[in-house]
């Protein structure tokens, strides 16, 4: 038989090949974060489903891909029962409440109280807690924090002198802002203030299956990997953390760390062992080795992380040096969990986190 003439599985789907391979592999990790994104349609059942549906996987070759479920129905195809394509899904709904409440935040002169934000929200002020985090990585107090680090950060560049940067912050006193600025800018404001001056910086924002990932590195070693589903937030966020850095492009050491990195994303074992340019304080350093101490498949609490650096109750400390890391997997600090177990936050949302960890259990 000639299998070139056989009918083509993607006859409906106006894209590449390359990005019905991207969706097919979305459906068969059964990725919550491709919902909404597209639809897929089995063509031996007549359904369509949306990427994370629970039910038995399809084969390719009966599989069409559609943007919208309207499509799909328009092809001919019921919408699925189990996983209902075509009602927002639960992660869907979230967000949207999450990213209102993220703009209420940044548009009040003062931080809204978590009792007004539930109530905007319709729950009760301890659900709204745990959706935020779960959605957002960190509680509604911290992303007003980051939010106020960012403000320090961005008049740091701008103001001529560190001592106006502090006021134009919001900061009525010197001695408050130099005990926040390490915590919130990961190193002292006058290091911070030459903004990257006199390096350089390779970088690339590729796609994998957690979103988009960066990996940058100055010329000692990788400086950031982070996750997020725009490319561009991504691409945003590095050079305005070293915005007097000279950008240069990727050669090919730089492609195998790339690839390095990724292949670690898909498939961790062992450490992931490439040559890092971390800036942080002397204790944030201190809890950063103590988290590449964590093999891949285990994981340690904060408490626990705090006794091995000698100091057993600085864990809240240590949470908050964890949640600054910028270096993903490289530093695992999706390793470090709540005494109770539970997974707490992560910089880069709790569903990553959660799913690293599941990859690091099945090794
Ligand atoms: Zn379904």
């Amino acid at each position: 038989m000639d299998t070139e003439s056989a009918s083509p599985p993607n006859a409906a789907l106006p894209d590449t090949a390359q990005l019905a391979e991207q969706r097919w592999q979305a459906v068969v990790r059964r990725d919550v974060l491709a919902d909404g994104e597209f639809v897929y349609a089995v063509r031996t059942t007549g359904v369509y489903c949306r990427p994370s549906c629970p039910s038995r996987a399809a084969k390719r070759e009966n599989v069409t891909f559609y943007e919208t479920g309207d499509l799909a129905a328009a092809a001919g195809y019921r919408p699925c029962k189990r996983c209902q394509p075509d009602a927002p899904s639960q992660q869907q709904t979230r967000s949207v409440l999450v990213r209102q409440a993220c703009q209420a935040i940044e548009l009040s002169a003062s931080a809204p109280s978590l009792a007004q934000l539930a109530q905007h929200a319709g729950m009760s002020p301890y659900h709204f807690q745990r959706v935020f985090k779960a959605v957002a990585g960190l509680s509604p107090k911290a992303y007003h924090k980051a939010l106020q680090a960012r403000r320090v950060a961005a008049s740091l560049q701008s103001a001529p002198s560190v001592t106006e940067a502090l006021y134009d912050a919001g900061f009525n006193s010197a001695g408050r802002f130099y005990e926040a600025a390490p915590a919130l800018l990961g190193m002292s404001p006058g290091s911070y203030r030459k903004g990257g001056a006199g390096e350089h910086i390779r970088h690339a924002v590729v796609p994998c299956s957690l979103g988009w990932v960066i990996v940058a590195a100055t010329r000692k070693g990788v400086c950031a990997i982070e996750f997020d589903e725009s490319a561009e937030a991504l691409e945003d966020r590095i050079r305005a953390r070293f915005p007097q850095a000279q950008f240069e492009p990727a050669d090919a050491g730089f492609q195998r760390w790339i690839a390095r990195v990724l292949d670690y994303i898909e498939q961790p074992r062992g450490v992931l062992d490439l040559p890092l340019d971390v800036q942080g304080t002397v204790f944030q350093r201190r809890v950063w080795q103590a988290l590449q101490a964590i093999p891949a498949g285990e994981t340690s609490t904060y408490s626990e992380i705090a006794a091995r650096i000698g100091q057993p109750r600085a864990f809240r400390a240590v949470a908050h040096a964890c949640a600054e890391n910028a270096v993903a997997v490289a530093i695992p600090c999706h390793r470090a969990v709540r005494a109770d177990g539970s997974l707490a936050g992560y910089r880069w949302g709790l569903a990553r986190k959660a799913e690293l960890l599941k990859r690091e259990r099945k090794k």
